[in-house]
């Protein structure tokens, strides 16, 4: 079955972010409201041959705090150091409002 991935799912209870931007077409941020450093949101491809009733929502997106990171700027958007997500491996930068692979 298709999923639509074209909408991080931001309104998940506990985890609804303003102001949601897109880095990639596999990465987001948005803002809770009590938490300084952002919620980044992919879509993790280490989910992708899951069955659906294995997980507990539809589709690959997976939200990860980043308040071990030092933001060194909020617009436009730089964190340190870089973020990496052990579920896939997924690794890199933002900085200048900018994912940049690492
Ligand atoms: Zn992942």
């Amino acid at each position: 079955m298709a999923v639509d991935r074209s909408t991080p799912p931001s309104e998940w209870p506990g985890l609804e972010t303003s102001g949601l931007a897109k880095l990639t077409d596999d990465i987001y941020f948005g803002w809770l409201d009590h938490e300084t450093n952002p919620l980044f949101w992919h879509w993790c491809a280490a989910l992708e041959n899951v069955p659906a009733e294995h997980k507990v929502h539809d589709g690959c997106w997976v939200a990860a705090g980043t308040s071990a990171h030092q933001m060194v700027s909020r617009s436009p958007l730089h964190l340190e150091p870089s973020l990496l997500w052990q579920c896939c491996g997924t690794h890199g930068f933002v900085r200048n409002g900018e994912w940049i692979p690492a």
